[in-house]
């Protein structure tokens, strides 16, 4: 997904030209369905009538086109008809009007497939598109009788082209009316836009203690399996009785050394003695207190 003002930045070329109620939709059309996970483009804004008169051309023959006084258009009769509006006859021609196409998640394919679902909310996102539109006031093309055109969404607030190709403006009355609903939209867009945001740093928060929870165990762990180790290598030095080889020398002496007290050698078994206890004998070894030392050799 790209970021809300790059989607905007994608059709921001087709304001130019709008009425500033049309232009003001488009922009709570864009941000509404991005708010529903929907990326839309507008294709198409402004149109003028040698556009309009181009447009037209498509699908027709030279013929078709002369008899409606266009014979100054090339004609492209290979192509599909696209429109029965000629230069003049259609609301974009007046600024009434915008094309919307829906912008693929990968930020540059245009699509004009009316059954993707890519917000995966089980619903058409073209459908979430005409749904916002007609929320903020727009009339949908899609519901025309005689000739659908689904990227098509205008507001001409009950004039007909006619009327606009003869310079008629809309009841100001209700183009005020069509910004209130549009600002109201907009509020309630930016709320929406503000809980995600919240929602979104309350996850990243809950993520963050969990991580360090995480940690704060992990250190625990280590700690304590160093604690055991060093408990263990204790309880080893107290009851293991077989003395380390250091000591063999010092307790095989006192095993041959008479105790002055009964004459009984010091040590009866010199194969057996426990870390403190041999390091102890060594000491005295050391300091020449076994017999064999003090007779010497
Ligand atoms: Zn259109």
């Amino acid at each position: 997904m790209l970021t809300l003002d790059q989607v905007k930045l994608k059709s921001v070329s087709k304001l130019s030209g709008l009425q500033p109620v049309i232009a003001a939709g488009m922009i709570a059309l864009i941000t509404g369905c991005y708010n529903r996970g929907v990326q839309i483009i507008i294709t198409q804004g402004l149109r003028t009538k040698a556009e309009q008169d181009n447009l037209y051309a498509k699908g027709r023959t030279a013929k078709q086109l002369a008899a409606v006084g266009l014979s100054h258009v090339i004609a492209q009769p290979k192509e599909d008809i696209v429109t029965n509006a000629r230069g003049g006859y259609s609301n974009h021609n007046y600024g009434w009007a915008i094309d919307f196409a829906l912008l693929l998640p990968d930020g540059r394919t245009v699509s004009w497939d009316m059954l993707r679902d890519d917000d995966k909310d089980s619903l058409p996102d073209w459908s979430e598109v005409v749904e916002e539109a007609k929320r903020l006031g727009f009339s949908w093309g899609g519901d025309w009788r005689t000739f659908t055109d689904m990227p098509h969404l205008e507001m001409v607030f009950g004039l007909t082209t006619s009327q606009l190709r003869e310079g008629k403006k809309p009841a100001v009355s209700l183009i005020t009316k069509a910004f209130a609903v549009i600002d109201k939209y907009m509020e309630e867009a930016e709320e929406d836009m503000s809980r995600i945001e919240a929602l979104v740093k309350e996850l990243e928060s809950t993520v963050a203690g969990l991580t360090n929870s995480k940690d704060v165990l992990k250190q625990q762990s280590i700690l304590q399996a160093g604690e055991i180790k060093e408990l263990s290598a204790l309880l080893l030095e107290l009851t293991d009785t077989n003395p380390p080889a250091w000591a063999e020398d010092a307790l095989k002496a006192f095993a041959n050394t008479p105790s002055v007290l009964n004459g009984k050698p010091v040590i009866d078994t010199p194969d057996k003695a426990t870390y403190a206890e041999a390091r102890l004998i060594t000491i005295l070894y050391r300091l020449g207190l076994a017999a064999q030392q003090k007779g010497g050799k």
